[in-house]
């Protein structure tokens, strides 16, 4: 088949491989002018680990691990460690691996099939589904093309399926959170213990790895109405969110987030859609069924369900319809069992009030003391 995928991402990368490693092939149009490396440490979980055994590319990605939770503590304002992590309620196992985003996405691009190739600088600006003459597809670059498949896989606010299932209002479930990530660049480079601060409803944190530093912020807010890609927009959705907070690192960190020209800002929602395919349009990660990064668990599910997809093409013997339905079919309990732990994760990270705060602290500080 001539497949289109919408993103370069983990999903985009991952189907890439998938499908391209079974014959079929791949374009992938992705709107950055390269790829987009940003982020913080992310998991690999559960079966997303069989996953990407099955790519090969287990010891890679093993050999990328890092530990930035074991050594993430919650602070006082004094800076003190106040708590741990929880990290028996987090994860799934000891097997999880946590890795720089930016590693996965390298490794994941090194790993492409000769049939596979990634278009940078573009992105699908309209299609048509023509039923058994496939998807004709319109570029934002003016090119044109014909494909058997298009596969969304462009993260939370995916182009793909504004312009199949309609606008993304339709299908967000807005979990009353908010998050940045801002560069640090005079931050020491040592590795060396991250420290995350609340005040009610807020937190504000540092972490080190790869050799930096980042601003990471988290808080509670009903939806603000914002254009996703309008920076300063975010920025001062930011700032606003921390007026009068001046505790902390907190006057310093939000200094590093109004420098940065490449904040990552992302709204806590989730994608709950009815059905991800629809004719020969399939939607694969966020795009589909973004659990929210409250979940931790958006990487694993890319990775399952572009191998579920693939598989189900490849056993289908060119009956598109029964391949997406039969990927819909094993990847829903996966998703759903990933967007119900958003919740306690916004809970654990944001805590509403300071009595809150410290009984949260109390909690994880006696769990701490019975764990063997
Ligand atoms: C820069 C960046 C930083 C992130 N940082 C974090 C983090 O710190 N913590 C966390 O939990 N999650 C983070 N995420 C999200 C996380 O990567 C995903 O939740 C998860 O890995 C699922 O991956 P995905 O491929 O579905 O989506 P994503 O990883 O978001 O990938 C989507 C890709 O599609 C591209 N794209 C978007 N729109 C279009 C379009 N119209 N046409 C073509 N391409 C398009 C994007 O540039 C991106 O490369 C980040 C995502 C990005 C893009």
């Amino acid at each position: 088949m001539h497949i289109l995928v919408s993103g370069a991402g983990i999903a985009g990368l991952a189907c890439a491989i998938q499908l391209g490693t079974r014959g079929h092939d791949v374009t992938v149009v992705e709107y950055g002018r390269g790829l987009r490396l940003r982020g913080t440490p992310i998991d690999i979980r559960g079966d997303a680990i069989a996953t990407v055994d099955g790519m090969g590319l287990l010891a890679r990605i093993r050999r990328h691990r890092v530990d930035m939770s074991e050594r993430t503590w919650f602070v006082d304002s004094a800076g003190e460690r106040v708590a741990p992590l929880p990290l028996a309620q987090i994860n799934d196992s000891a097997d999880d691996i946590e890795l720089l985003r930016e590693d996965l996405v390298r490794v994941l691009a090194d790993a492409l099939p000769d049939t596979a190739a990634i278009r940078f600088g573009d992105s699908i600006a309209a299609l048509i589904d023509g039923g058994a003459d496939g998807v004709e597809v319109r570029f934002a670059s003016g090119r044109t093309g014909r494909y058997d498949l298009v596969v969304g896989a462009d993260g939370q606010h995916s182009a793909v399926r504004g312009l199949v299932f309609g606008p993304e209002e339709e299908y967000t479930r807005h979990l009353g959170a908010y998050f940045a990530l801002a560069d640090l660049p005079g931050e020491a480079r040592a590795e060396g213990a991250n420290a995350v601060y609340n005040v009610p409803g807020r937190m504000a944190g540092v972490f080190r790895y790869g050799g930096g530093a980042v601003a990471v912020f988290q808080f509670r807010s009903d939806p603000v109405d914002h254009d996703h890609r309008d920076l300063d927009a975010q920025k001062r959705i930011l700032l606003d969110a921390f007026a009068g907070h001046r505790s902390w690192r907190i006057p310093e960190l939000l200094d590093a987030a109004r420098a940065d020209p490449g904040l990552y800002f992302a709204a806590a929602s989730q994608i709950h859609l009815p059905s991800w395919h629809r004719g020969r349009v399939v939607l694969v990660g966020d795009a589909g069924y973004c659990p929210a990064f409250l979940s931790g668990r958006g990487t694993s599910l890319a990775l399952t369900g572009a191998r579920f997809l693939a598989e189900e093409l490849h056993r289908s013997g060119g009956d598109h319809a029964a391949a997406l339905a039969r990927y819909e079919a094993r990847q829903r309990p996966y998703a759903a069992s990933a967007q119900s732990r958003a919740d306690s994760g916004r809970d654990r990270m944001l805590p509403p009030t300071w009595a809150a705060i410290a009984a949260r602290n109390a909690a994880l500080r006696a769990a701490a003391a019975k764990a063997p």
